[in-house]
């Protein structure tokens, strides 16, 4: 489907039906900025060219299933794939602007003990098509411009990379979604060979770390990937992404109760990080019907916040929205219906 295109592939898409490359940035604006869902709106196209468009890279926008909106204003979309299965973004809304939540996989297969999109292990990967068409339809639908954007939906990213850049790159390019790389962030659980690989393309993507615990017995309790990829060396390639790309890194941390929110752990957390450039987002846990963790307090997440910034790290509690249609962090899944 044309969704799946980047630029330079719609380019040689293009060139090998016999028209001039421009071309390429036509389609592009008619797909991305004007949004339309039929090649015969594209009215500055040879009506044949339309024809062999739409039989070498069909235009179908995805299709909704259901959408939910919360008291807070956030949208959840759950969009069914041609193959029948459904996946969620999430649109929020801040007093800045518009930012979407977007899902990479169908399920995920890390596995992650407090999370709701890893319990049915992963169906298969989105092409970078779906990915990419969440954010345009979504922007259609609500009729809203995004200005930012999370991977942070159901799956692991780094777990479909090839998929996830092309998405990027065509969510990114001026005459594609036109959002700066600056104003998108990809979120990963630390998959260290691909955060090297990350690192080398020298993007300027903002990545987030899924680290959640200061030290390797604590962490692989929580998130058996800990055991393929230990911390330290998640940290080495955290390390390495920060120095080659200059970037400042994201260290997500769910504060669940009793488990990773005590006083010491904020230090040894305090200790693993410093001389890092980054920060860390304390995110409240949503709750997952099937898993028993529980949210910290807010006294305790707030003198877990003090304790960090008194060791002068940089941190923030991160402000949660849409908890009461299920569209918060976490609670992704993905259903039958
Ligand atoms: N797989 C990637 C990206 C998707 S998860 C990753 O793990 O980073 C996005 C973020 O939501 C991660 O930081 C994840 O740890 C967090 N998360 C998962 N379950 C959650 C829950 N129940 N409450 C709050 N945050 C959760
Ligand atoms: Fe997968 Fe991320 Fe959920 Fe872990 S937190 S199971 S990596 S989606």
């Amino acid at each position: 489907m044309i969704f799946d295109y980047t630029y330079d592939q719609l380019v040689e898409l293009v060139v090998s039906l016999g028209e001039k490359p421009y071309r390429a940035r036509q389609i592009y604006e008619w797909v991305y900025q004007h949004k339309v869902t039929d090649y015969e709106a594209m009215t500055n196209l040879p009506q044949a060219f339309r024809d062999a468009l739409q039989e070498a890279a069909p235009l179908a926008p995805l299709a909704l299933a259901t959408k939910q909106v919360s008291l807070d204003g956030t949208q959840k979309y759950l969009f069914r794939l041609h193959d029948g299965h459904l996946i969620e973004s999430v649109l929020m809304v801040y007093d800045w602007g518009y930012s979407i939540c977007i899902t990479t996989q169908v399920g995920c297969n890390i596995g992650c003990s407090f999370c709701a999109s890893g319990l049915l292990g992963k169906k298969r990967d989105l092409t970078s098509g779906e990915i990419v068409s969440q954010v345009v339809e979504v922007e259609r639908r609500a009729n809203v411009r995004i200005g930012n954007i999370v991977v942070m939906g159901i799956g692991e990213p780094f777990d479909n990379f090839e998929h996830l850049m092309n998405a990027l790159y065509t969510i990114n390019h001026p005459w594609g979604l036109n959002i700066g790389a600056r104003h998108i962030t990809v979120s990963t659980s630390g998959i260290v060979p691909v955060i090297y690989q990350f690192a080398d393309l020298k993007t300027q993507f903002n990545l987030a770390l899924s680290l959640h615990a200061p030290n390797n017995e604590l962490r692989t309790k929580l998130m058996k990937v800990n055991k393929a990829y230990p911390l330290a060396d998640v940290m080495d390639a955290i390390r390495y992404y920060v120095q080659t790309t200059n970037r400042r890194i994201t260290f997500e941390y769910i504060m669940l109760k009793d488990h990773n929110d005590l006083p010491p752990l904020a230090h040894e957390l305090s200790d693993l990080i410093r001389g890092i450039n980054g920060y860390v987002n304390l995110i409240p846990y949503n709750s997952v019907t099937e898993l028993a963790y529980q949210r910290s307090d807010k006294n305790a997440m707030l003198e877990f916040y003090d304790i960090l910034k008194k060791r002068g790290i940089n941190a923030t509690l991160r402000q949660e929205k849409g908890h009461d249609i299920a569209a918060a962090c976490g609670q992704l899944r993905s259903v039958n219906l």
